[in-house]
């Protein structure tokens, strides 16, 4: 029996269908991991289910605990599946542990009834949306060939009426990336979404899409892209919705900002607490790394605390810091990043070092660009004020500018049209202020 560490806390996506899904997503790296499991009937039984919320809650002495369905589409198991996994977490649920089931779907066979249950127990949802139609059906399509995007947006409609919590998980490959504004505005104004997560795809061009080879499909984002996309997002949030529109990177990177471990796992110096558990019972190192060479065990024969906390995974997670290159160790946004994900670390850095990140001319640029504005919000923050502080700060400065530009003087009204004194509004000296925008 290996020794843990009774704080211990990790996260575990679930796929109870394993690969399974019923779309054909061209981009999806999870469809080719069937062949993994040849003939299997990709359902998880009553036994893994069991095994695993009893091994997960007993593995975890912190007062939290989260379930996180996963896929595939975990749909596909039908609501039986659910309501019984239920049963079996208020079976195992101690006194005084709260437990949260997320659940990331593609929103196709959401009705009335899912959207019910989902209220009824507090799921939180991911749903998957790749922008306006003409961009989310270019990828996303259903085994016919066919766009999905209005079944999306019936079911996001559905949540919404439901009053379900849900998060948009946005997909970024090489054809929605260049519209950052258009994506960003439709899920912030048409969908009335709030919690966002922008994923880039990176999907290696190898027949089972193992983390193996440097060449990427034509699908996947390119570095520059990544960036200009995080770039024209950012300012646009960082000037109108911070606190109203929380965007996970953001989020992320803002942690690096405060000298905090960040939610987001790629961003952290080290990894390893978040693993994937197939629909047998087969735990794996990461969801990015189903793959022979990651498989840890198999829940129904060794517990899971023993395969989280072994040597095996623990040296994964390390290996995110041990393996980084020279290049990003002497980086200057290594606080930030830490060479983000281990799964887009396939290129070589400009001094011939293998191991760099993909992204990296991405990240590079956008920490270049938001650095100034990151530091004031992790000022305002560690001043104990909100981050949306920072948009009086440029609400101040575009309307000083425009006071400048049009010679308004100090008895003059201010430009913001409040109808008071410019000096006695955006003209005043504001100490909090005092290390705002240049
Ligand atoms: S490999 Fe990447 S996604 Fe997986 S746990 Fe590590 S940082 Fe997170
Ligand atoms: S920005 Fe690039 S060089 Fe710097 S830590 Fe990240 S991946 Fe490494």
């Amino acid at each position: 029996m290996i020794a843990t560490d009774p704080q211990l806390a990790f996260h575990i996506m679930v796929k109870p269908t394993g690969s399974a899904c019923n779309l054909n997503c061209t981009y999806c790296f999870f469809l080719r991991k069937e062949r993994l499991y040849p003939g299997s009937n990709f359902r998880m039984s009553a036994e893994v289910n069991e095994a695993y919320i009893r091994q997960l809650f007993e593995a975890h002495q912190v007062p939290k605990v989260t379930v996180a369905w996963q896929g595939g589409e975990p749909t596909l198991m039908g609501l039986d599946f659910y309501r019984r996994s239920l049963e079996l977490q208020k079976k195992y649920q101690r006194p005084g542990l709260t437990v949260e089931n997320t659940f990331q779907t593609n929103g196709i066979l959401l009705n009335d009834e899912w959207c019910h249950f989902f209220h009824q127990n507090n799921f939180l949802i991911g749903l998957s949306i790749d922008g306006p139609k003409k961009l989310h059906d270019y990828y996303r399509k259903d085994k016919g060939g066919q766009g999905t995007f209005d079944r999306v947006m019936q079911a996001a409609r559905l949540l919404q009426k439901h009053k379900v919590e849900f998060n948009i998980l946005f997909s970024i490959n090489s054809k929605n990336a260049d519209n950052p504004l258009e994506v960003y505005r439709f899920l912030r104004d048409e969908l009335d979404a709030h919690f966002l997560q922008f994923i880039p795809i990176v999907e290696r061009d190898n027949e089972n899409g193992y983390q193996i080879g440097s060449k990427v499909t034509d699908r996947s984002i390119r570095p520059r892209q990544w960036g200009r996309l995080l770039i024209e997002i950012f300012d646009e949030w960082v000037k109108r919705d911070v606190g109203s529109t929380f965007v996970l990177n953001f989020d992320g990177m803002l942690a690096g900002w405060l000298g905090m471990a960040g939610t987001l796992c790629i961003f952290g110096p080290t990894c390893g607490l978040g693993m994937a558990l197939e629909h047998n019972g087969d735990l794996y190192s990461c969801d990015h790394f189903v793959e022979p060479d990651y498989f840890l065990g198999n829940i129904l024969q060794t517990p899971m605390i023993e395969l989280v906390a072994g040597e095996k995974q623990r040296k994964f997670g390390r290996n995110k810091r041990d393996t980084l290159p020279r290049y990003c160790r002497q980086c200057r946004f290594l606080f930030a990043c830490n060479g983000e994900c281990p799964k887009n670390r396939f290129i070589k850095t400009p001094d011939g070092e293998p191991g760099h990140n993909y992204l990296c001319a991405g990240y590079r640029a956008f920490y270049s660009h938001a650095e100034q504005n990151m530091r004031i919000m992790a000022d305002l923050l560690r001043r104990g004020q909100n981050a949306d502080g920072i948009m009086n700060i440029w609400e101040d400065a575009e309307v000083r500018s425009k006071a400048k530009v049009t010679r308004i003087g100090r008895n003059d009204p201010c430009p913001c049209g409040s109808g008071q004194k410019f000096k006695k509004c955006h003209g005043r000296a504001r100490k909090e202020f005092g290390r705002g925008l240049k």
